[in-house]
C-alpha cells in the first residue's frame, strides 16, 4: 500500500513570531523554519504502517518554493522513501493546496493520504477536509489512533467529551492529531544520508489547476498584552483581593 504524506514548512514552533511593522503579515525573514508538528505525526504514522508490513512506500509531498526542500529532507531522514516538491511562488492557501494535492494523488494513486490536522502558522485546519471532498474520498480528521485492516482503516478521533472510532474504505484521507504518536528523533547520519536522496520537483503550473489565493489577509495584530500579575502573602489576602477585584462573594 502506498501512503502519501503532506508536509508543510512553517515557522519553528519554538519561535515567538514577529509581525511586520505595517501589520500586513507575520515576518518570517531570517526565522527558523521546520516541519509542521502535526505533519511529523503524519510521517510517523506512515512509518509505523511500513514497519507493520502494511505500507510499502511512503511519499512525502510539500508545496511551496525551493526552500521547502529542507522539510522534505527531514521527512526522508525520518524514513520516507520518496519526496515530491510541488513548486509554486503563489501564496498557497488551503483550497489551492488541496487542489494541487489532488493532482498529486491522481498521479501517485496512494491508498492512504495522511495530513496534519492543521498547520500551526495559519491554523486553517481545512486542507485535509477539502482534499477529501475534491477527491470524493472518505475522511477521518483529528486521528489519535489508526489501524489498517485489509481494505479498510479504522480511525479513532478526538471529539468533544471523548473519542469515536470510524471505519473507512480505502483510499481515504486522514488528518493526524498530536496524540496519534510520538515522532521519532532524526539522527544526524540519517539527515546526512537524506541530503543525497533525490527530490522530484514538479512545477505547479504543470497541473493546470487554479491555486490562486481566494482569501485576502487584511491585518495581523499582536494579542493584547496581559496585565502584570501580583503576588499575595496568604490565603486570606488572596480571598480579600478576589473580593475586591472580581466582586466574588466568598
Ligand atoms: P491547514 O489546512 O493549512 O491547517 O493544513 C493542514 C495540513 O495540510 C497540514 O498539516 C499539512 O499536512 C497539509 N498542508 C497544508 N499546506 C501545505 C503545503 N504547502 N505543503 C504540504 N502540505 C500542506
Amino acid at each position: 500500500m502506498k501512503v502519501l504524506v503532506a508536509v508543510k514548512r512553517v515557522v519553528d514552533y519554538n519561535i515567538k513570531v514577529r509581525i511586520k511593522p505595517d501589520g500586513s503579515d507575520v515576518d518570517i525573514n531570517g526565522v527558523n523554519m521546520g516541519v509542521n508538528p502535526f505533519d511529523e505525526n503524519a510521517i510517523e504514522a506512515a512509518l509505523r504502517l511500513k514497519e507493520q508490513g502494511i505500507a510499502t512506500e511512503i511519499v512525502a509531498v510539500s508545496l511551496g518554493t525551493s526552500a521547502n526542500q529542507d522539510v522534505l529532507r527531514h521527512a526522508l531522514a525520518m524514513g520516507a522513501d520518496r519526496a515530491i516538491l510541488v513548486e509554486s511562488d503563489l501564496t498557497l492557501q488551503a483550497l489551492g493546496v488541496a487542489k494541487l494535492l489532488k493532482a498529486v494523488v491522481l498521479r501517485e494513486q496512494p491508498q492512504l493520504i495522511i495530513l496534519g490536522k492543521q498547520a500551526i502558522d495559519d491554523d486553517a485546519g481545512q486542507t485535509g477536509q477539502m482534499l477529501a471532498a475534491l477527491l470524493n474520498y472518505p475522511q477521518a480528521t483529528f486521528a489519535s489512533a489508526i489501524q489498517v485492516d485489509g481494505n479498510t482503516i479504522s480511525v479513532t478521533r478526538e471529539v468533544d467529551g471523548g473519542t469515536e472510532t470510524l471505519a473507512l474504505n480505502l483510499p481515504a484521507v486522514v488528518t493526524a492529531d498530536l496524540r496519534l504518536n510520538e515522532p521519532r528523533f532524526v539522527k544526524l547520519p540519517n539527515l546526512m544520508m537524506a541530503r543525497k536522496k533525490p527530490i522530484e520537483t514538479i512545477d505547479a503550473a504543470e497541473f493546470a489547476v487554479n491555486a490562486e489565493p481566494r482569501l485576502k489577509l487584511i491585518k495581523v495584530s499582536e494579542p493584547s498584552a496581559r496585565k502584570a500579575g501580583i503576588k499575595v502573602g496568604s490565603v486570606s489576602e488572596l480571598l480579600s483581593k478576589l473580593r475586591e477585584h472580581q466582586g466574588i462573594k466568598l
